[in-house]
């Protein structure tokens, strides 16, 4: 009886908590395992987020780089964002310059993992080449749906790839995500066609919108380029001012993520010459809006825009 007590002692001090702490490591192992299964993938802007969240819904985690307002062209990498590029298992960005101080990282990191631009697989015959004038291409090309679609399909393939034990659903979920986007593209074009002919010019503080202009049919003419990266003058401001005061254009837009200042000098001026040009209200063009809000997903970004331009202009 004392040898069992004792033995039964010599257990509980023991042998006990080793089993105990050998479960315990196997289940940390296994949930270890998990998420090592589970992707985790970073992306640049909240539009490109909104194609891999379609996709992959709760599968996997996602984050995005650039949160509402951000401008991309501009946008430099914190130490927090190197970090969450460091841990992702997947990158996808827009390409085509657009993150242009981005360029560098994703080039280091392309070398240990997948880093993919969304716009690699349109062809260039379908991209606005600026590069005969010394310029790029342009990249903002989610404002065209269609456009925006293809990225969709090269996403989806990505990670069909990557990823083959969910490729099934990955399939079944695009196909959905790109069955809404249709539906998007149709009703763009039908509501764009509510503004009379001779208002179908757009100004806005950049050049974001030449693909929407082409899809959609309307004149687009930016305060700065493609890029917010580039100077513009008096001389811009005085040109422009001209062009509206002559077209006679009731008004323009502010985007969220170019400083509202840069389009005011225009409107100031337009006014000084006795044309009262308004500003139509705000525009996403390089970010969405705040999550939970109308504009915080892709099809209710693009919504906003067409209802905000439709409104100013018909
Ligand atoms: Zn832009």
């Amino acid at each position: 009886m004392i040898l069992y007590k004792s033995a039964l002692k010599l257990f509980l001090a023991i042998l006990l908590p080793g089993v105990l702490l050998f479960q315990m490591s196997c289940s940390n192992n296994q949930e270890q395992n998990l998420v090592k299964d589970r992707l985790n993938i970073v992306t640049t802007t909240g539009m490109i987020e909104d194609i891999v969240k379609n996709i992959v819904q709760d599968s996997a985690d996602v984050t995005a780089l650039m949160g509402p307002g951000v401008d991309p062209h501009l946008y430099k990498a914190t130490q927090g964002d190197l970090q969450r590029l460091k841990s992702a298992s997947l990158i996808f960005y827009n390409g085509l310059h657009l993150e242009g101080k981005l360029g560098d990282i994703f080039k280091n990191l392309s070398r240990i993992k997948p880093v993919v631009a969304v716009s690699d697989n349109i062809s260039p015959e379908q991209l606005i080449d600026n590069t005969s004038m010394g310029g790029q291409y342009d990249p903002h090309i989610w404002f065209d749906v269609s456009l925006w679609q293809q990225a969709a399909t090269y996403v989806s393939q990505t990670l069909m790839q990557h990823d083959s034990l969910n490729a099934a659903f990955y399939q079944q979920n695009t196909a959905a995500y790109l069955e809404q986007l249709d539906v998007l593209h149709e009703e763009v074009k039908t509501k764009m066609a509510e503004i009379p002919e001779d208002q179908r010019i757009m100004v806005t503080a950049h050049d974001a919108f030449e693909y929407f202009g082409r899809a959609y049919d309307i004149k687009v003419r930016g305060l700065q380029g493609i890029s917010t990266m580039s100077e513009f003058g008096l001389k811009d401001v005085a040109d422009l001012v001209n062009f509206i005061t002559e077209k006679k254009i009731k008004a323009v837009f502010v985007e969220s993520s170019v400083p509202e200042k840069y389009l005011r000098s225009v409107v100031e001026g337009c006014r000084k010459k006795g044309h009262d040009v308004s500003i139509g209200g705000i525009l996403y063009s390089d970010a969405m809006g705040n999550p939970g809000t109308v504009a915080g997903n892709y099809q209710g970004m693009v919504r906003e825009n067409v209802n905000t331009i439709v409104n100013a202009l018909k």
